[in-house]
């Protein structure tokens, strides 16, 4: 299988290359040149693998340049018992009422970037031997809070390879920039920017794609590559729980094979719904794709009126790896329901970077809305939803959850859909602590993150886990920030090379 750009039909890339690569020279992203199909007697044949196994079978239809035995290597080097502290690696929590809870936060960074970002440097390790030329990869991320720890848990020490991440220095939760500052390894390194993370995003994206940077980085023998889900590597590998949870539904007895089920995706960079898209678009039995955003609701105006518009005031919220208005794997979508259309992509994107605005055709705006339902939440709903969820099941949701469990029971109440429903559930409650307190009501003042974990666990009994206690009294590494502007700079100088 061959992967094209979405803004040149004319390219044409292997998996390695793309994955290598991360983003095409023009600016669009890789998309593989079909979807392949999953069967329901596929499905029902994944019912009794293990998640591993689950992960093989579905990656090996899409990385065909890969051997069996590298896809399965990967897998295993992923998805196991010391890396995860889950035996299921993506269980599902019946929080009752045919609502599940998919759980993508057991990974060593507590949030579902792990899903991805465990399994990429091993896909990235495979690729680059075929295609890099012996160069060193350098890992540029931008994160919203989540990306950033789990690219440099993932890649910490990896053989010819260095990661630099850039997160807003004031819009990640402080736990999130904790994990960040704090990291391990002799091949990281981390910088806050004077700006939100559209700004990191779009200072990545723009380095990515300048010859002039790429040129300083051969002459030293070293090339750009991303983890963020702009490349597909990261988009793949999320593709899988999808997969997983309904087998897990199958198996067991909450469905039949071949019922559907509703998925739900607290969103942000439209990569994780993305890949729930894709599954259903493989044969997966999905109705509805239910978009969930917080205040920062650019994905839901645009679901709805088909008119994307990210000229609007940027809020910080409580769900801060969902404050984005610049939401990259929607290109991705578009060029699928466009029929493959790499000239009307083209157009979307430019007017996007020129306008800050566009308007899809009645065609594709008629196909999202048959796909997908959106709607979002502010803090104070998402903060009551917590507490209502934690009095009734006594679960515990984390903010971003929370926005989408809130988005689907207002959808319920709505529609008086029935149908099933796994929402994934994308951090550990514990990232986000001071919010989530707040939500249960709990004035505590004080400064220290940790005393908050503390607090929340005599309050819910609810674990705390090994990563995020361990950080406890972990000296801070990476103390410098700069401005987007000197976003190239700080590259040469994080890579020790001559600017
Ligand atoms: C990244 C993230 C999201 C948003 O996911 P996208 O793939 O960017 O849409 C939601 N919740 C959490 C906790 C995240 O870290």
């Amino acid at each position: 299988m061959m992967y094209n750009s979405t803004r040149d039909n004319s390219v044409r890339v292997t998996s390695s290359q793309a994955i290598t690569q991360g983003i095409s020279k023009d600016g669009g992203l890789f998309v593989p040149e079909e979807i392949p199909a999953l069967t329901l007697e596929e499905i029902s044949n994944m019912i009794s693998l293990k998640y591993p196994e689950r992960a093989e079978y579905i990656m090996s239809k899409y990385l065909t340049d890969f051997t069996g035995d590298e896809v399965k290597e990967c897998a295993n080097l992923a998805y196991n018992e010391e890396r995860f502290r889950h035996p299921d690696i993506a269980p599902l929590h019946q929080l009752g009422d045919g609502v599940n809870l998919l759980e993508l936060w057991h990974g060593p960074t507590c949030a579902f970037k792990d899903m991805a970002l465990q399994i990429l440097p091993h896909l990235m390790r495979v690729s680059a031997s075929r295609t890099a030329d012996g160069k060193e990869i350098v890992i540029l991320v931008a994160t919203s809070g989540d990306t950033g720890k789990a690219a440099l848990e993932g890649f910490r020490d990896a053989a010819k390879t260095r990661i630099l991440v850039f997160y807003p220095e004031d819009g990640v939760s402080y736990m999130q920039k904790l994990q960040m500052i704090t990291q391990e390894g002799g091949n990281v390194a981390v910088c806050g920017i004077k700006g939100n993370f559209d700004d990191a995003q779009s200072g990545v994206k723009s380095i990515f794609t300048n010859s002039r940077i790429a040129k300083r980085l051969e002459a030293n023998n070293m090339m750009f590559s991303s983890a963020n889900s702009i490349n597909w590597g990261r988009l793949l590998p999320q593709i899988v729980y999808y997969v997983s949870a309904y087998c897990d539904l199958v198996a067991r007895g909450s469905i039949k094979l071949g019922d559907n089920i509703n998925i739900v995706v607290p969103t942000g960079n439209f990569g994780n719904i993305l890949a729930a898209y894709y599954a259903k678009k493989m044969g997966l039995p999905v109705s509805r794709l239910i978009c969930a955003s917080n205040k920062n609701k650019v994905l839901t105006d645009f679901i709805q009126t088909g008119v994307y518009n990210k000229n609007r005031e940027f809020y910080t919220t409580t769900s801060p790896s969902m404050d984005i208005l610049i939401s990259s794997n929607l290109e991705r979508l578009l060029y699928d329901l466009s029929g493959r259309d790499d000239n009307e992509i083209k157009r979307l994107m430019s007017d996007l970077a020129t306008k800050g605005e566009y308007r899809v055709s009645a065609a594709i705006a008629d196909s999202i809305q048959s796909l997908f339902h959106a709607g979002w939440c502010d803090d104070i709903q998402t903060a009551d939803t917590i507490k209502d969820v934690f009095k009734k099941n006594g679960y515990l949701l984390d903010t971003h959850t929370a926005v989408a469990v809130k988005v689907y029971m207002s959808y319920r109440e709505q529609t008086g859909d029935n149908t099933p429903v796994v929402i994934a559930s994308t951090a550990n409650p514990y990232k986000f602590s001071a919010s989530v307190l707040q939500a249960l009501g709990e004035d505590f003042e004080s400064s220290d993150e940790f005393a908050k974990m503390d607090k929340l666990y005599d309050i819910t009994s609810f674990e705390i886990p090994e990563p995020l206690l361990s950080i406890k009294g972990k000296a801070v590494r990476f103390a410098n920030v700069c401005n987007p502007s000197d976003m190239e700079q700080a590259v040469y100088s994080l890579l020790h090379i001559e600017g």
